[in-house]
């Protein structure tokens, strides 16, 4: 039997890889190693997302989402300047297309507040037109601080200063099997065995799948694809920063909005279709065995059950650019269908409870030497620095880490 860890993660995505630094940063005497299947770190929801820096504005008061967003921001924002990391705060219109969208409006802004959100503004058409000239609506909520970054450029750097102290992030590890002996933890891979005396995963889309490996999880990810179309540079001129609907209350997504990215681009989308393959990025990827596993899952009949006639109408949207484009154009009504190019997609791994409620907040679960990352969606990205802050406290008391 080789060396055995203190503590190893399984997942370098931007989660795991941030809370293996925070447990490494307070507890530098712990031997610390950081696995993940794939052969660079962050390779799925870590660097296929929108690239947005939220501000806190969408989530429910008192709840994870809303503490860690906010302070995880900031935390964020202070990791780039250190790290050379550009970002823009270049803020954000949430549109209200008609009189019907202002009481959803109104409430956003008061969440917001609540969430101690700063500089929020309602502004009219004129001011609108102010801050992003080619928007339509009658009334936006303007959200200055929210930002966009490049997510992988985090991954990047939490990798090099893992490694650059010493840290192990291997790549080519994925955690296939646990087993325990003798108080230890063997977790199997197929560059060999690796041991270790307590576990941590943050594994995305695969989340539960690792969680089952040692435990019985309450949740089962069922993972939900979103495709950007981006404008052609010569469009770019209609989008100056991020514009977004006013967000479906009973819905964890934002809606497609007009993003911005850090190195000038613009994306529109992402839409939210059931996703074939948990890790399919193309509209053509199938894994049966995912899919089998989605479509028995009883949570996830019970969800589709409930929300049939809007997956219908997504799935649609993402079928025929037309439709696609209507939904842009009624933000954007100057966008062209010739100025979008399909683009990019992610996948987003949402956790859908038994009884198919989509768990809304972060979500973790614990069992004996073992704590599972299992809802981690958006604003995760964001909030990573203090998600790992949360997990840090966590496994402190857990796992009798002081
Ligand atoms: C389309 C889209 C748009 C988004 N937009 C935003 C945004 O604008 N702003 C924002 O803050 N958030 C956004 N998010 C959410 C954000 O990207 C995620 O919340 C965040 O990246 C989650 O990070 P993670 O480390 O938990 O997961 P991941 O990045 O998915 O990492 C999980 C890791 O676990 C590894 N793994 C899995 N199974 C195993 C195994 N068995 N053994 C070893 N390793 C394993 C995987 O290879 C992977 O690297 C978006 C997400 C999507 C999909």
């Amino acid at each position: 039997m080789g060396s055995t860890y203190d503590v190893t993660m399984v997942g370098a995505g931007i989660v795991g890889l941030a809370t293996a630094w925070e447990l490494h940063t307070r507890h530098p005497q712990l031997r610390i190693a950081v696995l993940d299947k794939e052969a660079e770190p962050g390779r799925h929801q870590s660097s296929h997302n929108s690239g947005v820096l939220h501000a806190g504005i969408y989530y429910k008061p008192g709840s994870l989402k809303a503490q860690l967003c906010v302070r995880g921001k900031a935390m964020m924002e202070r990791f780039a300047d250190e790290h050379d990391i550009p970002y823009r705060t270049c803020g954000k219109l949430i549109v209200a297309l008609g009189e019907d969208e202002l009481g959803r409006l109104g409430d956003l802004e008061a969440r917001g507040r609540q969430n101690g959100v700063g500089g929020l503004r309602m502004v009219g058409p004129e001011e609108m037109r102010e801050i992003e000239p080619y928007a339509a609506g009658v009334r936006a909520l303007h959200v200055p601080g929210t930002g966009i970054i490049d997510f992988t450029r985090v991954v990047s750097a939490l990798t090099d200063l893992l490694r650059g102290d010493g840290v192990p992030v291997l790549t080519g590890h994925e955690v296939i099997a646990i087993r325990s002996r003798g108080g230890v933890q063997v977790l199997e891979t197929p560059a060999g065995e690796v041991h270790t005396r307590k576990l941590i995963s943050c594994a995305g889309l695969q989340s539960d799948r690792v969680a089952s490996l040692n435990t019985t999880p309450r949740v089962q990810v069922v993972p939900f694809r979103g495709d950007y179309y981006t404008l052609r540079p010569d469009a770019r001129y209609l989008c100056h920063g991020l514009i977004y609907p006013v967000p479906d209350p009973s819905l964890p997504f934002l809606g497609v909005h007009f993003t911005r990215r850090a190195d000038g681009e613009v994306w529109a989308g992402p839409n939210a279709v059931l996703a074939t393959a948990r890790e399919g990025y193309t509209r053509t990827d199938l894994d049966l065995h995912d899919l089998a596993q989605t479509l028995r899952y009883p949570g996830f009949r019970k969800l589709a059950r409930r929300y049939w006639r809007t997956g219908a109408a997504e799935v649609w949207r993402d079928a025929v650019k037309s439709s696609f484009v209507k939904e842009l154009q009624r933000y954007v009504p100057a966008v062209r269908a010739d100025q979008l190019t399909f683009g990019p997609s992610g996948v987003r791994a949402q956790a859908v409870a038994q009884d198919g409620g989509m768990v809304d907040d972060f979500h973790l679960e614990a069992d004996g030497d073992s704590v599972h990352v299992l809802n981690a969606p958006s604003p995760a990205a964001t909030a990573s620095l203090a998600i790992a802050g949360h997990l840090a406290d966590e496994v402190a008391s857990r796992f009798s880490l002081s």
